[in-house]
């Protein structure tokens, strides 16, 4: 069958009215940058986002499923199949065993955070500011420094994970311990599977909301002095992966990056492991910076940078 019949089928299973065709992608991730998804769909709830994914792996259609865009860049001519934007968010408290449960679309901030620090429950707080659903939490393992005035470890949301629901490659719903994730340091068994995530349950413990909210705003000022911001100069956060005890934004600052140039992408001034989409920058211009920046360190240090986001689509 040729795609645009493919197409049909899944639109009409999905539903005519809920797919946007031709729909621009750039809006959908913290980048700003992106051309045109075939099909999109937004998933308002798990059974919708596991009828979404069974159905473009029936209808054989290829599928990308988005969070909030927040570690990805997607190519300038788009995606060609179904992007399913996960906006199933319901969530639920477990006040007596401290459980938090979230569905995978929920927004760890606020949204997941406030409703934790209501309840006086601990262990997500650290995360404040960092632009992430749940599943793309648990796909990249979320991590940030141990609060002040320390800051002397790294923390990372696996710590806090007590099991997940997942819809796995053979179309099963299913049960899993936080073992079974494999996670690393920018990683997890996701990047090396078809699972998808549905929904998590958060061990958290008992805390003082006045010392979680003092440890939110501590980290909110840390991010508003260390990274540009968002909304005037949006970016994908760190693009490049952790080099052990050397930082791979030192490596680049020290090679008198900052403030490099590709059309619209900058290096940021402020955290040179970012790069900023300064004016209408396209996936292209944030490319050749990324080959740019790649081949002056490794010419004046020997080291390989290697990418933490992750390209999807057509460049
Ligand atoms: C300004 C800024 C600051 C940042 N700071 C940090 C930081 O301090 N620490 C940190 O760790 N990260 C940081 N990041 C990176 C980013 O916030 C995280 O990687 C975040 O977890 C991405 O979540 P997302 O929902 O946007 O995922 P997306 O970018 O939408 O998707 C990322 C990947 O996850 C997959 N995915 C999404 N949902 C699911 C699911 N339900 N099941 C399976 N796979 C799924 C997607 O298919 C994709 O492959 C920062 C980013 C920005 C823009």
């Amino acid at each position: 069958m040729i795609l645009q019949d493919k197409y049909k089928e899944l639109s009409k299973a999905l539903g005519p009215e809920r797919i946007c065709l031709d729909e621009p992608l750039a809006r959908y991730t913290t980048f700003r940058i992106g051309g045109p998804a075939d099909l999109l769909f937004e998933a308002r709830d798990t059974d919708e986002l596991v009828n979404a994914i069974l159905t473009a792996r029936t209808c054989g259609v290829p599928y990308f499923l988005l969070g909030l865009g927040a570690n990805i860049l997607i190519g300038d001519r788009g995606f060609r199949g179904l992007v399913i934007r996960n906006r199933a968010s319901g969530t639920r408290v477990l006040l007596q065993v401290r459980h938090l449960h979230a569905e995978s679309g929920a927004i760890v901030y606020p949204d997941l955070i406030e409703a934790a620090v209501r309840h006086e429950l601990s262990g997500l707080e650290h995360y404040a500011g960092i632009p992430s659903t749940v599943g793309g939490a648990l796909w990249q393992n979320l991590h940030f420094l141990s609060p002040p005035p320390e800051r002397d470890r790294t923390v990372f949301i696996e710590e806090v994970v007590h099991e997940a629901e997942l819809l796995t490659e053979q179309g099963l719903r299913k049960k899993v311990g936080v073992d079974y994730f494999e996670f690393g340091y920018d990683n997890s068994i996701l990047h090396r599977s078809r699972d998808v995530v549905l929904s998590v349950t958060f061990q958290l413990r008992r805390g003082d909301s006045m010392h979680m909210r003092s440890i939110m705003e501590a980290n909110l000022a840390w991010r508003k002095q260390h990274h540009p911001p968002l909304d005037s100069e949006p970016s994908a956060g760190s693009i490049f992966k952790k080099i052990q005890d050397i930082g791979a934004g030192r490596l680049i600052d020290a090679c008198g990056l900052k403030g490099a140039r590709c059309g619209g992408a900058e290096v940021s001034g402020r955290h040179a492991n970012i790069i900023i989409n300064r004016r209408n920058a396209t996936a292209a211009d944030v490319r050749a910076l990324i080959s740019h920046v790649q081949e002056v360190v490794a010419r004046e240090t020997g080291s390989r940078l290697e990418p933490e986001i992750s390209f999807v689509g057509e460049f």
